[in-house]
């Protein structure tokens, strides 16, 4: 189906001709989605999109929970030619208005009780149109879908036209708007569902936000190019993934989807029927790793990417899952370990800049050429801002994000290199450490220390727990104890807001 349309011909050839098979299960109430309802639902969206005036190009923004008719939209926006935008549920209005008068979307769809809110600052960014998604409500994007035909021709885009746009999460500075091509999409996914083999057979636990490139991209173009379905549910539920594992055959996860789930009773035995557990977006502790091949007997594989990039590395599907390791560069990923001040490659096992080259990869920063020129070189390598290693057997580590680097008196400090050591220690559960200003030697290190329930861990044990096993300057200066670590809607920790919280620590 839609040969013209690069995209959406690679995401349904899978499904052509095989409409009455299952494509989604919605959370709670079970309601069941064929391909056939799913590309007709897609086909109206578009139809609604073009009479909105969405011409090729243009941008269709959407800051909208997470329902089958935002995937609708997704996809009917492919259709059309559109760019799609996603935004995080939890941006603030003050936030959407960067993001509207950054993109300059054509549409904008919203939840509808922020109507109210959003639609004088749309206005105010100049969008010709407001939506939301929900049936019955002013400007129901879904009614509008009702009434349209089915039967909508694709619109014709090539490989190297955008489909998508995502922000970066920003955690320093403004937040980017990375271009995403058709080409970079369909060929991570194509890739993707052979590494980690899905078939038609697979059946998804698909719990994951659809504003983040790790559930709209991998996990739900994944599943519509291996023909295969998935249990959609809304956000993340505990209780709600056991029930469905034993009908499932994988499940894709941040690293908190899995200590959440250690804490159920019969994980071990809810989880015999799943094939693969996949991790990423945020290291997996090499602990949870360990202790969820214990209760389950799978070795949950970890797999490394970003906005800009999609999947760069993962473990392998057949050998060795190595916990703390992402695994190997994909299939036509290349992938080098760079000085980070010269850009030189380094030797095998050298800490360095993890640089990326390959299909899969972005095509610049909406309307920054000077921030894209920073990060893509002109021969296509991506400049991460990862700090890594590979070992002598090929497997990549990610050993922190460059910005978190610590340099305390002239020596670099890696923090995942500390935080492997606290996190040995008898009652600590996880750690985060950073650098913050210290007057004598620039910045100091820093660990925020989070015990096992029911441990006790005091700053002095952390102290004398590391004191011979760590050179005094990756030493912490400071340990603060706290109950968890602040995290990001992707599980990622925010080093940025320890960093503000404890600026003066030191000082
Ligand atoms: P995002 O663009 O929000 O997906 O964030 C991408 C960043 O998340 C990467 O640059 C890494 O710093 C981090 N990340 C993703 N996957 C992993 C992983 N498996 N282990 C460690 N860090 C990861």
């Amino acid at each position: 189906m839609y040969a013209q349309n690069h995209l959406a011909h690679a995401i349904s050839r899978a499904s052509d001709g095989r409409g009455e098979a299952l494509f989604l299960t919605r959370h709670p109430d079970g309601a069941e989605v064929t391909y056939a309802e799913f590309w007709a639902g897609a086909e109206r969206m578009a139809a609604v999109l073009v009479a909105a005036g969405v011409t090729p190009g243009d941008r269709v923004a959407v800051q909208a929970p997470k329902t089958v008719a935002m995937l609708e939209l997704y996809v009917g926006c492919v259709l059309a030619g559109g760019v799609f935008l996603p935004l995080n549920t939890a941006y603030t209005p003050a936030e959407v208005a960067y993001f509207l008068g950054d993109a300059s979307p054509r549409v904008f769809v919203c939840d509808p009780g922020k109507l109210d809110a959003l639609t004088p600052i749309a206005d105010e960014a100049g969008v010709a149109n407001v939506f939301t998604l929900g049936a019955g409500e002013v400007g129901s994007l879904v009614d509008a879908q009702a009434g349209a035909e089915s039967g909508f021709t694709a619109v014709a885009r090539g490989a190297e036209d955008l489909a998508a746009i995502l922000y970066t999460s920003g955690t320093t500075g403004r937040s980017k708007g990375a271009m995403l091509t058709h080409r970079a999409l369909a060929s991570n996914s194509d890739v993707l569902r052979d590494y980690w083999r899905f078939t038609a057979q697979d059946v998804l636990i698909h719990a994951l936000p659809i504003f983040h490139t790790h559930g709209l991209f991998v996990a739900t173009n994944v599943t519509l190019m291996a023909g295969g379905s998935c249990i959609f549910l809304p956000g993340f539920d505990a209780e709600a993934v056991m029930g469905y594992m034993p009908r499932a055959t994988a499940m894709m996860g941040v690293p908190t989807f899995y200590t959440r789930l250690l804490d159920q009773e019969g994980l071990g035995e809810a989880a015999q029927n799943m094939r693969l557990f996949v991790s990423g977006s945020a290291p997996l502790l090499a602990e949870t790793h360990d202790r969820w091949r214990a209760v389950t007997g799978h070795a949950i594989l970890e797999r490394y990417g970003m906005t800009e990039t999609n999947m760069n590395t993962s473990n392998p599907y057949d050998g060795d899952r190595r916990a703390g390791t992402v695994g190997f560069p994909l299939p036509g990923v290349e992938l080098k370990i760079c000085d980070p001040e010269t850009g030189e490659e380094l030797a095998q096992g050298e800490i360095g800049v993890i640089e990326v080259r390959g299909p899969n990869v972005f095509a610049g920063y909406w309307q920054m050429p000077e921030k894209t020129a920073e990060e893509l070189r002109v021969d296509g390598w991506f400049i991460t801002g990862d700090l890594g290693m590979v070992d002598a057997d090929g497997y990549v580590t990610i050993v922190g994000r460059g910005k978190d680097l610590i340099i305390t008196g002239g020596f670099n400090v890696y923090p995942k290199e500390v935080e492997g050591v606290i996190d040995a220690l008898p009652g600590v559960l996880e750690s985060a450490v950073i650098g913050v200003p210290h007057r004598d030697f620039g910045e100091g290190v820093v660990a925020v220390v989070v015990p096992e329930k029911e441990a006790e861990v005091t700053p002095e044990a952390v102290t004398s727990g590391v004191a011979d096993q760590l050179a005094k300057f990756k030493q912490p200066k400071a340990v603060v104890v706290l109950p968890e670590l602040p995290r990001n809607t992707m599980g990622k920790v925010q080093k940025n807001v320890l960093r503000e919280e404890y600026a003066g620590l030191l000082s």
